[in-house]
């Protein structure tokens, strides 16, 4: 294991963002991790996956430990569901297309969706109506002053939406180290009414559509609307969708009849951030090498060379219009660092 110094990130996070790391070390088990820590116990440490969902607006005055373990294997099985255990290094497309190949079924609408396995569970990562929360059993991690395993239960992750434990709580705290999902072996629970998936199957002219058609509708429509990170860098969805009481909504509605909303529960209402930019006139707005993506307000994109700081003003300027035209505070989904 070497520790390299004044580290480019430029190719380790999805916004293509040129910035160093003051320390930079991969581990490949838990023994090389544990050991990382024991030897640099004094020092500021940065726990990186894929680099997928954060803005580096600044050099990183840390020793960045890139979590590289890898490995899958099955824990578990009766004749209904499977227990898979997944290394915090594994690529998460990857892992999900091993499920399918394998007739697992749980992750298949989640399907490319950049990063590793190990930091789904930080931001309970979701897409067209399923989240890592609907089937993941368990996670173990490393507590990273003491260096003793703990493992989190599903109940003890205290997901919520984009939410997490380890955003809140323990944040910092711990290292994920791998991830068990409860998956079925058969009777799956195919979801295909969130979004365009439906309509793609029809296209796709599958009636009784297996997980793979479910999975390879996701991919098509993923890679209709959102740009390739390896093309134009981004990190996905720059803001959450604000949750708004559903008093105030009423409020914002009577103001804004065409608002697009989703009730969430009997007192919240969910607005979609993307609309918002939209109407606030951002979507495909480029200001010098940051900007919003022209098919994808939601998406905030590297146009070659951006500056982390560049596109954070960029962020700044949406929310401010943001609250001064709707009253409503859109917050970031990325991690700014
Ligand atoms: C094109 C694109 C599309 C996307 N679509 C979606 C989507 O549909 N749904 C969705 O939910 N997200 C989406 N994302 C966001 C992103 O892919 C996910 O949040 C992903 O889980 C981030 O994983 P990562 O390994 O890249 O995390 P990183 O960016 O490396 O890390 C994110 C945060 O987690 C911490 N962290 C990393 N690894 C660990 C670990 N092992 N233990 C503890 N903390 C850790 C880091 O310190 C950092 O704070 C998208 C991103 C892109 C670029």
């Amino acid at each position: 294991m070497k520790i390299l110094n004044h580290f480019s990130l430029k190719n380790f996070n999805t916004f293509g963002i040129e910035a160093n790391a003051k320390e930079f070390v991969a581990v490949h088990s838990i023994a090389e991790l544990k050991s990382v820590l024991e030897d640099h116990k004094a020092k500021k440490k940065f726990i990186l996956g894929g680099g997928s969902n954060m803005l580096l607006t600044k050099d990183i005055d840390a020793l960045v430990i890139h979590i590289d373990l890898k490995g899958k294997k099955i824990v578990k099985e009766n004749d209904d569901f499977v227990w898979v255990e997944s290394q915090a290094g594994e690529n998460w497309h990857e892992f999900v297309i091993w499920t399918i190949e394998n007739d697992f079924g749980g992750l298949e609408n989640m399907s490319l969706i950049p990063g590793n396995v190990g930091t789904t569970p930080v931001q309970n990562i979701g897409a067209y109506g399923v989240e890592i929360k609907d089937t993941l059993d368990s996670c173990s991690a490393l507590k990273i002053d003491c260096l003793e395993m703990r493992t989190f239960t599903n109940a003890e992750c205290h997901f919520g939406y984009r939410e997490s434990i380890f955003k809140n709580e323990v944040k910092e705290q711990y290292i994920i180290t791998s991830v068990v999902f409860k998956l079925t072996k058969r009777n799956h629970k195919i979801s295909i009414s969130y979004g365009d998936i439906s309509a793609e199957l029809d296209k796709l002219n599958s009636k009784t559509p297996s997980l793979i058609d479910v999975s390879n509708a996701v991919i098509t429509i993923r890679q209709s609307k959102l740009p390739d990170p390896k093309v134009l860098g981004n990190s996905g969805s720059f803001f959450k969708n604000p949750i708004v009481l559903k008093s105030d909504f009423e409020k914002i509605h009577k103001e804004f009849p065409n608002m697009k909303y989703y009730e969430i529960s009997a007192t919240e209402v969910k607005i979609p951030a993307g609309w918002l930019i939209e109407q606030a006139g951002f979507k495909g707005k480029r200001f010098g090498n940051a900007g919003v993506h022209i098919n994808q307000a939601l998406v905030l994109v590297n146009y070659g060379n951006a500056t982390g700081q560049e596109i954070l003003n960029v962020s700044k300027e949406i929310q401010k219009t943001i609250f001064k035209k709707f009253g409503i505070q859109i917050e970031a989904e990325v991690n700014i660092i």
